[in-house]
């Protein structure tokens, strides 16, 4: 080919060249972490543009996190530089939930929205689900909110509107009436002038089905469209993607089906069997070096997935240097793991080690508690990805309310949520006098509340208020017009009274709360629209996912994917955390090789070292349990483990240990297992008590007294705070 030689294909193998110089016709590149898949994507991306192929918004790109967009946009923007027709003219690339929104903007009217529509979070999704369910007159006891919610979400990510969900699927919720719910639920969600994150691709469908000449002109549009992480596609995104397709029918995508891990939210690993179903005489390519781990890591991660039944099967290798093993640590308790790893890393950046070469990644979110604690304590910096959103926030809900309220005063969620915070004397009593009008009259809170000020429905100071709030939300919104998004921003979270309501507050959260406030006004200076920004909000997870040199990553599992970091920790592998419970009380193995999958992306996100560890004693939701270690750990093949033992594990943990194979370097003390309910609950208890007054370096002995059984020391462990 002519641009063979070019030097941006150097750096490729000649797997990789091959995916990015079959540009035209259907491409799927299967192949195991860390084989170079981004990066020949990243490649492709940037020769099409090189080559002439297409112009930058004539190419679809969709990664699977706004952070691997952002990546790819840098990537690709050093290999062609910027400028309209370099990366700043690639509109369509972005995660499906982003490229979704911005078609479904283009086209809101064909679904009966305003191209306003505000998107909502699970919160709110749950709560309208919960209005529908009182609003029908069932047992809101019995069927919640959140469980029709996830019913709603499970259809959507299949693509069915209320009208194709089969009727069979109904009759085990709401006595057969879900399907009616849904039906309810998405014409409340009209009227609010809302969509949801599934609603993103599913009127995306619904247009391009009933508007033969939209599709069409997508069609044409997108020459070329290139798909990371395809394994993790639902079928909602792989219909969005075929139909798209199937003109030009130049698609490219690579993934992995041994690290399918939202399987939970939908995504079928079939997609990547479909493919060659639905693209025939597709090029298939598999690339099998590997060139991020040691081989150690890489011999971890491929025993352990091995383990799994339900994989297409592949090799890798690599011709990398052997690197430490992986090391394998059980500890006493959660606490105690936070601090050998906060240890772990600070002797890493003596070393001399960037701190934002390391990462911890969990598997549930609750479990990074303890290591923001530990991190705070000892002051490391530290940026949590993917915990609890940020936007899911109070803060953030309540200024992005004002905002939404700015764009359009008629959304009701958002007038709910600020009408009365900070407290204007519009409490729960006015706000039922505005709902009754506005059903009456059929018109959104707002305007229900410009006709309750000629009535006297209200009392004369929530009539005061009230006017002043609507007066307010005028003036900004006239404001808002030629004001940059942060000044909108800023103006509106000081004029509300909404800044001051946290810095008068007493709440030991309050100065966190305003610094997430400053992030978001500052986040905002980025974008010239408000659109454009809440937009942006809605579909993060953080405002600011990128991290300088100086902080450790604290992330769990599914948003570390695709990722890549030289040194990983990977804590809390027990039963009950990972596995989940979820996992090991589900029936069939699906759900199991599901964790599988997951524990194989965590180990092969790391590039030299891997650090795995467990704790005999975990609180859980506030309860001690002993813990058991993952079996997870048993399928780590020996010779690639270290284990590294802590002179402190005692009892049913370390009889546990001792059964499996991995752990015959632990010291077991016999006489400390005692398998009574009794001496466990001492001995939390106990652990508890004993923790405070530990004071640095000083010898401690944790020692109990079990009912019936003569006193014994459980250990003796250095501690330091
Ligand atoms: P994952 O399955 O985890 O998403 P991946 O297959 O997408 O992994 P990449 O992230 O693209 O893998 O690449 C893994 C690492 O290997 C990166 O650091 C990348 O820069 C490097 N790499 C990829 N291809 C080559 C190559 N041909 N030569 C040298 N390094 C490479
Ligand atoms: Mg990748």
């Amino acid at each position: 080919a002519a641009f063979a030689d070019a030097p941006y294909l150097q750096c490729l193998n000649d797997e990789q060249r091959a995916a990015v110089l079959a540009t035209e016709g259907p491409v799927l590149v299967l192949a195991g972490a860390g084989t170079g898949k981004t990066r020949a994507l990243t490649t492709r991306l940037a020769h099409l543009l090189f080559a002439g192929k297409a112009r930058p918004w004539q190419i679809l790109a969709v990664t699977f996190t706004n952070k691997a967009a952002r990546e790819m946009k840098e990537r690709v923007g050093a290999l062609i530089g910027q400028g309209r027709g370099g990366v700043e003219g690639m509109q369509w690339l972005g995660t499906f939930h982003s490229i979704g929104a911005q078609i479904l903007r283009r086209h809101a009217e064909l679904v009966g929205l305003r191209p306003s529509f505000a998107i909502i979070d699970a919160d709110d999704q749950a709560r309208l689900a919960k209005q529908a369910i009182e609003a029908a007159g069932l047992d809101e006891k019995r069927w919640t909110g959140r469980g029709l919610a996830a019913m709603i979400d499970g259809w959507k990510n299949r693509g069915l509107t209320p009208d194709k969900v089969p009727a069979s699927e109904a009759h085990h919720f709401a006595d057969g009436r879900a399907i009616a719910l849904y039906a309810a639920y998405q014409a409340r969600l009209k009227t609010l002038n809302a969509a949801d994150f599934g609603d993103l691709l599913v009127h995306n469908l619904t247009i391009f089905q009933n508007r033969p000449d939209v599709l069409a002109d997508y069609q044409n549009r997108f020459r070329y469209m290139l798909v990371d992480e395809y394994q993790d596609t639902n079928v909602a995104q792989y219909l969005w993607l075929r139909l798209l397709a199937q003109k030009h029918r130049n698609i490219c995508c690579v993934g992995d089906d041994d690290q399918s891990i939202y399987g939970w939210r939908g995504a079928e690993v079939e997609n990547i069997l479909r493919f060659e179903k639905d693209f025939p005489g597709a090029t298939v390519i598999r690339l099998e070096r590997n060139y991020r781990s040691t081989p150690a890591i890489l011999a971890a991660a491929s025993g352990l997935i091995s383990a799994n039944r339900a994989r297409l099967g592949k090799t890798l290798w690599t011709e990398r240097e052997d690197g430490e093993p992986v090391r394998l640590r059980g500890v006493w308790d959660g606490e105690e793991e936070a601090r050998v790893v906060a240890d772990d890393i600070e002797a890493e950046q003596m070393k001399g080690r960037p701190l934002s070469d390391m990462a911890v990644l969990v598997r549930a979110s609750f479990q990074m508690r303890a290591f923001e604690e530990r991190f705070n304590a000892i002051g490391v910096p530290y940026k949590v990805v993917g915990g609890p959103r940020f936007y899911e926030r109070e803060e953030t809900r309540d200024a992005l309310a004002y905002l939404r309220l700015i764009r359009s005063a008629d959304d009701d969620l958002s007038f709910e949520r600020v009408v009365n915070k900070p407290r204007r004397g519009l409490g729960e009593k006015a706000l039922q006098t505005l709902h009754r009008i506005a059903r009456d009259a059929g018109v959104s809170l707002a305007a229900a509340g410009r006709l309750a000020l000629e009535t006297d429905d209200l009392t004369a100071a929530a009539r005061k208020a009230l006017a002043r709030f609507l007066d307010d939300l005028d003036r900004w919104a006239r404001d808002a017009r030629d004001m940059p998004p942060a000044d909108i921003a800023e103006l509106v979270l000081e004029e509300s009274g909404y800044i001051d309501m946290w810095k008068t507050s007493k709440s030991a959260q309050a100065d966190s709360k305003l610094d997430n406030l400053k992030e978001l006004v500052q986040a905002a200076s980025e974008f010239d629209a408000l659109e454009g920004y809440l937009d942006h909000v809605a579909l993060v997870s953080e405002l600011n996912e990128s991290s300088v040199d100086g902080q450790v990553w604290l992330m769990t599992l599914h948003a570390a994917k695709g990722l890549e970091f030289p040194v990983v920790f990977l804590p809390g592998w027990e039963e009950g955390i990972f596995p989940s419970q979820r996992a090991l009380d589900e029936k069939g193995e699906a759900a199991l090789e599901e964790e599988r999958r997951l524990a194989y992306v965590g180990v092969t996100r790391a590039k030299e070292s891997c650090r795995i560890s467990f704790a005999a004693n975990r609180q859980i939701f506030g309860r001690w349990q002993n813990a058991i270690p993952s079996r997870f750990i048993d399928e780590l093949p020996e010779d690639a483990v270290d284990v590294v033992s802590e002179p402190g594990l005692y009892g049913a943990a370390a009889r546990n240990f001792a059964r499996r194979s991995a752990f015959d370097g632990a010291r077991i003390d016999e006489d400390a297992y005692y398998d009574n309910p009794g001496w466990r609950r001492a001995r939390a208890a106990k652990a508890r008590a004993a923790r405070p007054p530990l004071i640095e370096g000083r010898a401690a002995t944790v020692s109990v007294s079990a009912p019936g059984k003569s006193r014994f020391s459980v250990g003796q462990r250095v501690f330091h705070q």
